[in-house]
């Protein structure tokens, strides 16, 4: 497996394989970029087919990271790890605690938190090992997803400015009603917006119908619908070379991470006139939420800095549209500026 060519290595400073064959851990972390300060990024557990896979998710998720903290005017840098395995049946104590003598041997340069399939016990599993660890609170207010929701909310919002169109009476097509989807699904709901939802959980989606009145099609299909909005809060990749031509929304705009397969995809979307709110973007409230070293803040001081995505999805949009670029590269562009000129604090 090629390391150093791989295509999505890009400028990444450190990869570490780490490997404990007491507690049977196998994981990848990557540092992408440390110039802002320590790189930022969650810890995720999954059963990958490969370990190709695996290097291939967290090259992706990390560089994203830098990306998504320089523009949230983070003094943070971007890093990301995989654990491989299937966290039911392979997920023990002592194996978080050995991720955890990892984090500690890259001395700071990379601070793990909580992503898909960690909780709050694996964090406080790594923390017995490492101060490199945020968000491993249990209270309600280390809950990232409400920031993230209202964050993705906000995105909308400025896109539908940019289009010109009121948030009240548009329909809004919803993949994923999960911590986020759901809590985004009431605000658009409050809002004035109609909703039609789709999920694997058809439990979610029949909260969703009794809450909201929501419309409900079938999984695979909400990009499909005729709508304004589309907001992807399930899978990433969802958004590739066989869907963007089935889209039905004007608009995209979701939580999910790494949304468009692959940077075309962004192309794709600009030569289609569907205007897209970049996923690292419009989602960072969840990292914006995140104390910095020595703080500590409320709820209401979390969700406060998520509005800060309304002025950074404008100066995206804006930047698209005076270069005539597609906006995830307008977004790489602005965030590659700040990489390099230092962190900026961006006044909500
Ligand atoms: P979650 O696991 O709570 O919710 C995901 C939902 O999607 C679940 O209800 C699941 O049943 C549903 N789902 C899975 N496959 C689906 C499919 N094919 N079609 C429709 N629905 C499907 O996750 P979450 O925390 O709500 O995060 C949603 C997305 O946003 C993820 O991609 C995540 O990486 C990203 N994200 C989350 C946060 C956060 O703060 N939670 C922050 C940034 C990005």
């Amino acid at each position: 497996m090629a390391v150093l060519d791989h295509i999505e290595f890009d400028t990444h400073e450190t990869v570490a394989f780490c490997r404990d064959a007491a507690s049977g851990l196998r994981a990848i972390i990557a540092v992408h970029d440390t110039r802002l300060g320590p790189a930022l990024g969650g810890c995720r557990m999954l059963p990958y087919a490969s370990e190709a896979e695996a290097l291939t998710d967290v090259l992706r998720l990390s560089r994203g990271m830098s990306y998504k903290n320089a523009l949230a005017g983070l003094p943070l840098g971007g890093g990301k790890s995989v654990i491989i395995g299937d966290p039911l049946r392979d997920k023990t104590p002592a194996l978080m605690r050995a991720f955890g003598d990892f984090v500690e041997r890259l001395g700071g340069a990379y601070i793990t938190a909580e992503d898909s399939n960690t909780a709050p016990q694996d964090m406080a599993e790594i923390a017995s090992r490492t101060r490199h660890v945020r968000n491993m609170g249990f209270g309600p207010e280390d809950n990232p997803s409400p920031v993230t929701a209202l964050g993705v909310f906000y995105g909308i919002q400025v896109g539908l400015q940019v289009l010109g169109l009121p948030l009240s009476g548009i329909v809004v097509a919803l993949e994923g009603l999960g911590k986020v989807g759901m809590d985004l699904a009431e605000r658009l709901h409050q809002a004035g917006a109609k909703l039609i939802v789709s999920d694997t959980s058809a439990s979610r989606v029949a909260e969703a119908v009794a809450r909201f009145g929501a419309e409900a099609v079938a999984v695979g299909t909400a990009h499909r619908v005729p709508a304004t909005v589309f907001a992807p809060c399930a899978l990433g990749a969802g958004l590739n070379a066989d869907t963007i031509p089935e889209l039905g929304a004007r608009m995209i705009a979701g939580a999910a991470n790494n949304q468009l397969a692959t940077p075309e995809d962004g192309a794709r979307l600009h030569a289609r006139g569907v205007l897209y709110c970049p996923d690292y973007v419009v989602n960072a409230g969840g990292v914006l939420g995140i104390p910095l070293p020595g703080e500590t803040l409320t709820m209401p001081q979390r969700m406060e800095r998520a509005a800060v995505i309304l002025r950074t999805t404008r100066e995206v949009l804006d930047h698209a549209h005076q270069a005539q670029i597609p906006t995830n590269v307008a977004a790489d562009v602005l965030a590659e500026r700040i990489l390099q000129q230092g962190c900026r604090r961006v006044a909500a």
